[in-house]
């Protein structure tokens, strides 16, 4: 029971607001990108700035509430929002700020991708993140970041120059690579396990307009493009990024009328070098094969970042499961072949994310990010707006999984992740674990903030005996 007092004066404290069962917005509020996650906090705080994120937290530690961070709600399993707890939802601290003279850009915790496409691309500029405008620049850099610029620039973390931090104990901090290494080094994979960062402040590069778009082929063809692909995408310059993905062709433009819904597979390119050179880079590509569509072509790189947002809105049902790959042997592009003959709806599909070039060019040991070897990021998704659909698209990606899973690299993306337990946690930070868990010990050793995929503090079970006189443990 929390003390109703204590419950009046937090909310007087507030420059956002508190959101219960009951209320107005309630039901819009705790809901998620993936709508297969249906969570029924206690309270959801909207707060507006840095000081109502430490109030938040002082209560929840208080009051020995769970507490989740909610930044763009995308994540796969809903690591966003839990039941019964406090959720501190960080929509209301958005802001972007350009620094010309440095290349940097500085973002508040609950900033999405888009608005900083878009805010440095006013400059000719842009730094590494995912594929979908929509994803909160917080998971998804707490967790690492890859996607069209990952060859050239690296990951997010790669990036990532400071963060803004409220930590377990209210304090707020800053760190870097001069102040607080040891959280800096942490939060650089370790999502958020460390703490509600604030503001994050990233490099920039110059990046503009890109040549970039899907070039599809028959699915009959994947063999073909799958072995050219492997060997290609380990060779091909910096400056070009290109994933394989299999997909469902959707029934409207800019796709002509006779491939619509037909399955396919195909690889969705990204050219960030000299536009002059285009042609020359992209000429390999177009004489290994021709596509049966090629879509490649100029656009501003925010247009390139937005492109598959339409095709998915919140909403829908996902179900997530996921590796790392170094190598895909023939009879991996066999599994792969049957199961994208099986997909089980338009919007359902397995992509590979290559994580060579630039991000493969940092040490193992400089971020958690343990998987700097791995050639790809390979996802498989089962998606559908229908609930009634869940369990056929949940079956085909754990069946899709379980075939695929004997070839991969051990562990997988965090941020790719549904709740698969603390060895999957394990084997993805690998040699890193362990690190993590001392710095886990330091900043957070009660695991206040456990709604992640949780590096348990050791220092946990010690505190267990000393919390039982106090009142009820946190995780
Ligand atoms: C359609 C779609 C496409 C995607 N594409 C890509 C992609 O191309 N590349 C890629 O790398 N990933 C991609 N992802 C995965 C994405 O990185 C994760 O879903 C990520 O968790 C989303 O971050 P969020 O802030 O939106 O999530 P939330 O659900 O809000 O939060 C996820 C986790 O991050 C923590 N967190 C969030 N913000 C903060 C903060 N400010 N401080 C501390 N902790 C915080 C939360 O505690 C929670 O554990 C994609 C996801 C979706 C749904």
């Amino acid at each position: 029971m929390i003390d109703e007092n204590a419950m009046k004066e937090f909310r007087a404290g507030l420059r956002g607001s508190i959101i219960q069962p009951g209320e107005k917005d309630y039901e819009e509020s705790r809901k998620v990108y993936n709508a297969m996650i249906s969570r029924k906090p206690k309270m959801i705080v909207k707060c507006a700035d840095v000081a109502d994120v430490i109030s938040a937290v002082n209560f929840a530690r208080e009051n020995k509430m769970l507490l989740s961070i909610r930044g763009g709600g995308h994540n796969a399993g809903g690591l966003g929002v839990c039941d019964d707890g406090l959720v501190i939802d960080l929509s209301m601290i958005r802001y972007t700020k350009v620094d010309l003279h440095n290349k940097t850009i500085i973002v508040g915790g609950g900033n999405t991708w888009g608005e900083v496409d878009h805010a440095a691309h006013a400059f000719g500029m842009a730094t590494p993140s995912g594929i979908i405008s929509t994803t909160g620049v917080g998971g998804l850099t707490l967790g690492g970041g890859m996607g069209y610029l990952t060859r050239k620039y690296g990951l997010s973390i790669d990036n990532l120059l400071s963060v803004d931090m409220v930590l377990a104990d209210g304090n707020f901090v800053t760190a870097n690579a001069t102040e607080n290494k040891d959280l800096f080094w942490a939060v650089r994979g370790g999502g958020g396990n460390f703490g509600v960062v604030t503001a994050f402040t990233f490099q920039l590069h110059e990046v503009d307009e890109v040549v970039g778009g899907p070039m599809l082929y028959e699915l009959s063809e994947t063999e073909e493009v799958l072995k050219w692909y492997r060997k290609f995408i380990k060779y091909a310059p910096d400056d070009l990024y290109g994933f394989f993905a299999f997909l469902t062709v959707p029934p409207g433009d800019p796709f002509p009328e006779h491939l619509h819904l037909k399955k396919m597979c195909g690889i969705v390119w990204n050219y960030t070098g000299p536009k002059e050179k285009a042609e020359e880079v992209f000429k390999p590509v177009r004489d290994f094969k021709k596509p049966a569509l090629d879509l490649v072509g100029p656009l501003p790189f925010p247009a390139l970042q937005s492109m598959f947002d339409p095709l998915y809105p919140k909403g829908m049902q996902w179900y997530w499961r996921a590796d790392f790959v170094n190598e895909i042997p023939d009879e991996a592009i066999e599994k792969h072949k049957e199961f994208a003959e099986k997909l089980p709806s338009m919007l359902s599909t397995m992509h590979l994310y290559p994580i060579n070039g630039q991000a493969a060019r940092i040490n193992d040991s400089d971020t958690p990010w343990n998987y700097r070897d791995a050639t790809w990021s390979m996802v498989i998704v089962g998606v559908d707006p229908d609930p009634a659909n869940a369990e056929k698209i949940t079956k085909w990606t754990k069946d899709y999984y379980d075939a695929l899973h004997p070839y991969s690299a051990g562990g997988a993306y965090v941020n790719f992740m549904m709740d698969e337990g603390e060895d999957r946690v394990k084997a993805t930070y690998g040699k890193n674990y362990d690190r993590l868990v001392q710095i886990k010990n330091k900043y957070d050793p009660k695991n206040l903030f456990c709604i992640n995929q949780n590096i348990k503090p050791s220092l946990e079970t010690q505190n267990e005996a000393e919390a039982e006189a106090e009142g009820p443990v946190l995780a």
